[in-house]
């Protein structure tokens, strides 16, 4: 298996669209990489340039340690999946599964059959050789489609947004099975998304992007406790966001005057006062206050319960405050019930809340 790796990669476009901004990025073998982030942002023209169906502007691209950029496609040695899956509709699943393995023109009919059938048990669907695409589920189909990116043994499986397609439940239990084929497989694998999501709870790392650069590469758990810049946070997750100027620095604090509302945070990042801040707080790190409770005004907010929905394992609540803003906190489920309707103070430690750029 093999790593990818990009240096310097820029894209522009005829017409002078500037699709990706010289970005870097170091994917080691076996690794599960999402790019994710809105739509135009530079995900599926950076996928492309991997695959050799665009040639970057400026850059290298290096996969399995060689220097790819000027290759073709078929040169490669990838595995592409698509949202509409481009299985051939007038081709068996068998004669879909052995297609890149016939193209390639170098193995026998008994290697081809026997990697088919493998393909076919990897992928849950033995015994469906026989059948046209048509007489699969839209779900079936997706595994299919896998299955013949993988048959020639790829270096780098490339998916470009495989599940956009499907219905929310089967696209929750393809998440799963594609991670778990990937694993099994042990393949590089380059996901694309616009899904948040989605690229969580896939990825080994994700890059985020936005207007055609990274803002921030990291594994889930970093990039959703830890943003790094206010577009992150408030694309990865909910995040409750504070824009202010900073009126003290001390002792490893941040204070920032939001106008209605004082904030407070631990230092995430080096500011000096007077400098323009987003400070980011998760929802669920938030509590109610009874009016006993100490009579801080700092990371305070009293207002009235707006909205209620239940998420199951926990309940999300929308509370504006009288200065008009709207604070979103969840709590596991069973915890403090509010009313819509209902006033409510509602708080958040410094320790919660992080300083991002803006
Ligand atoms: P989406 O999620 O909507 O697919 P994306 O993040 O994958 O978006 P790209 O498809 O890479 O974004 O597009 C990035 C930018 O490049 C957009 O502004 C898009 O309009 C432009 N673009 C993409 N392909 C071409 C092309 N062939 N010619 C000119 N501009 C293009």
């Amino acid at each position: 298996m093999s790593g990818i790796s990009l240096q310097d990669i820029s894209k522009r476009y005829s017409g002078s669209v500037l699709a990706v901004d010289d970005i870097d990025l170091e994917i080691e073998s076996g690794e599960f990489v999402t790019l994710v982030g809105p739509s135009g942002c530079g995900k599926t023209t950076t996928l492309r340039t991997i695959a050799g169906f665009e040639k970057p502007t400026a850059g290298t691209v290096h996969i399995g340690g060689k220097d790819v950029t000027d290759a073709p496609p078929y040169e490669r040695n990838t595995g592409m999946v698509f949202q509409d899956f481009a299985l051939f509709p007038h081709l068996t699943v068998h004669e879909n599964v052995a297609y890149g393995m016939e193209a390639d023109g170098g193995y026998t009919d008994e290697e081809i059959d026997a990697r088919v059938a493998e393909m076919l048990e990897l992928v849950e669907l033995p015994g469906t050789g026989d059948r046209k695409p048509d007489q699969l589920s839209g779900g079936q189909q997706q595994r299919i489609a896998l299955a013949r990116a993988l048959a020639p043994k790829p270096d780098a499986l490339l998916l470009d947004e495989p599940l956009a397609s499907l219905d929310k439940k089967l696209r929750e239990q393809m998440q799963v099975e594609l991670r778990r084929i990937q694993q099994e497989v042990g393949i590089t694998t380059v996901f694309v998304t616009h899904n948040q999501e989605e690229a969580l709870t896939m990825s080994d790392r994700l890059a985020v992007m936005n207007e055609g650069k990274f803002e921030q590469v990291g594994p889930p758990g970093d990039v959703y406790n830890e943003p790094e810049t206010r577009f992150v946070a408030d694309f990865i997750g909910t995040a409750n966001i504070f824009d202010g100027d900073v009126t003290q620095t001390e002792d490893g604090y941040v204070s920032v005057d939001c106008g209605d509302v004082e904030v407070e945070s631990t230092a995430t990042r080096e500011t000096a006062v007077g400098d323009d801040v987003s400070v980011v707080a998760r929802p669920e790190r938030f509590n109610f206050q009874s009016s006993t409770d100490d009579d801080r005004d700092e990371n305070v907010f009293t207002g009235e319960v707006t909205f209620r929905r239940h998420l199951g394992s926990s309940v999300e609540y929308r509370i504006e405050t009288a200065e008009g803003r709207e604070v979103v906190v969840v709590r596991p489920s069973g915890l403090d019930e509010h009313e819509p309707g209902e006033q409510v103070t509602v708080s958040v430690d410094a320790d919660n809340c992080r300083v991002v750029s803006t």
